[in-house]
């Protein structure tokens, strides 16, 4: 079976970005279409932080209340043991917004909500098991999407195109935007270990001098992200489980047998973390938002708050040509215009706090750095700067506000 549909938006890709962006301009009254590949949300050990700057998004547009019925934990600080002391490295409490916390909550419920808000417009439309596979381009124009469905091929035609496919964009490579990558790749090794009553209530860090531990409090488990530098991964995974539980256990503030919990490699996931983005963000008739156009690295675990934050962007400087059929290429510019600083902004200071040099620097990279890393010393010695880092992780560079349309 082929079909072929007319919309004025397609977006490729239901994660955070696509969702809000699908959202917001269903809400504005623009024809939109999500094509998601997968036949859920329901995929594990996403970002699952839900920032003040996101949450005040979803105060702004009236959701807030119901939301936050959902399952979550809320983090009003973040905190870090250094040399066994307990320092909060990150605290919300002076923010100027409704919300003065992190809502941990898993991606599929966020997504889900979303999903169901939008799906309340008669104008909006979400395909599920729907891959993007191809781009239509008349005359060097981008006209819409080639998707490959379990029911055949559907091409969509539209006014736009936005690839809010991920940091494995198909959309930005079938494109041809250009990447520029920087930094050195580190692994972030996910795994769940039971929380006990006795444990400790809040976010923590562990620094080590091969690895660092971060442990998210979700309830009745921890969620645990051991980093390591690239390549460590393989060495231990060679080593066996007990190796890596040995690993875990020199940064973990838990009793030593709960990494027991971990029994084999099928109960962690490996994530590749890069910082990377495009050198521009459209082309004529398509543009990239979220992850497809800026790759972050977990510190701070921002990326789910910057692909929100694109996303209201883009509703804002684009609903209105795209409803009167009169967007154009500054319209496009004007969203990356809009969105570089904050982005720069933000993988620049990732990169100074993971003190690491540009790509192609591996060898030097491999020295061992030992202690925690200098800006978790600098926010112990002075307390206030705690303050200073919840506003740039809860709020970042530049926060969006949703526009009357
Ligand atoms: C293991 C892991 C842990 C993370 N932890 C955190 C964290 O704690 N905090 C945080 O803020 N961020 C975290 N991140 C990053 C965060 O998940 C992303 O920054 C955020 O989800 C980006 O949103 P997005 O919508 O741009 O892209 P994504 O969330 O990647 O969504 C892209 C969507 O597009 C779909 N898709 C891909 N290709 C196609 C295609 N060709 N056609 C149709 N659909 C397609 C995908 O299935 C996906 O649903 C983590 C990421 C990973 C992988």
């Amino acid at each position: 079976m082929q079909e072929d549909i007319q919309t004025t938006c397609a977006i490729a890709g239901g994660g955070p970005a696509g969702l809000m962006l699908g959202y917001l301009l269903a809400r504005a009254g623009v024809d939109v279409i999500v094509v998601e590949k997968h036949g859920d949300f329901l995929r594990d050990f996403r970002g699952d932080t839900i920032h003040p700057s996101t949450l005040e998004v979803m105060h702004e547009l009236g959701l807030l209340d119901e939301f936050l019925t959902l399952p979550h934990t809320k983090a009003p600080k973040l905190t870090a043991e250094i040399y066994g002391k307990q320092v909060t490295i990150a605290d919300f409490s002076r923010l100027p917004v409704k919300c003065r916390f992190i809502a941990f909550m898993p991606q599929w419920d966020f997504l889900n909500f979303l999903a169901q808000k939008a799906r309340g417009y008669p104008n909006f439309r979400l395909i599920m098991d729907a891959e993007a596979s191809d781009l239509l381009v008349e005359h060097e124009r981008v006209s819409g999407l080639v998707v490959q469905t379990p029911q055949g091929r559907v091409t969509i035609r539209s006014q736009l195109v936005v690839g809010a496919d991920g940091r494995n964009s198909a959309v930005r490579e079938k494109a041809g935007l250009e990447i520029e990558r920087f930094g050195v790749p580190t692994e972030v090794v996910w795994m769940r270990l039971s929380r006990k009553p006795d444990d400790p209530m809040e976010v923590m860090g562990h620094a080590g001098p091969r690895q660092g531990l971060v442990l998210i409090n979700r309830g009745d488990y921890w969620q645990c992200g051991l980093v390591v530098r690239k390549g460590t991964f393989a060495d231990v995974r060679n080593g066996g489980i007990e190796a890596f539980q040995r690993l875990v256990n020199e940064v973990s503030p838990l009793p030593a047998d709960r990494v027991r919990e971990v029994g084999s490699f099928d109960d962690v996931s490996l994530l590749t973390v890069r910082i990377d983005r495009l050198k521009c963000w459209w082309r004529e008739g398509l543009i990239c938002i979220g992850d497809a156009a800026h790759a972050m690295s977990p510190i701070g675990g921002v990326g789910v708050n910057l692909a929100i934050q694109d996303a209201v962007a883009c509703a804002n400087i684009l609903a209105r040509p795209l409803r009167e059929g009169r967007l154009a290429q500054d319209d496009l510019a004007a969203v990356e215009k809009r969105r570089r600083f904050p982005t720069r902004a933000t993988q620049k200071l990732q990169l100074m706090m993971r003190g690491k040099r540009r790509a192609g620097r591996d060898d030097a990279d491999r020295q061992e750095r030992k202690g925690p890393p200098a800006f978790l010393l600098w926010i112990a010695r002075l307390p206030l700067l705690s303050h200073l880092a919840g506003r740039l992780i809860g709020l970042g560079f530049r926060m969006e506000h949703i526009r009357p349309q």
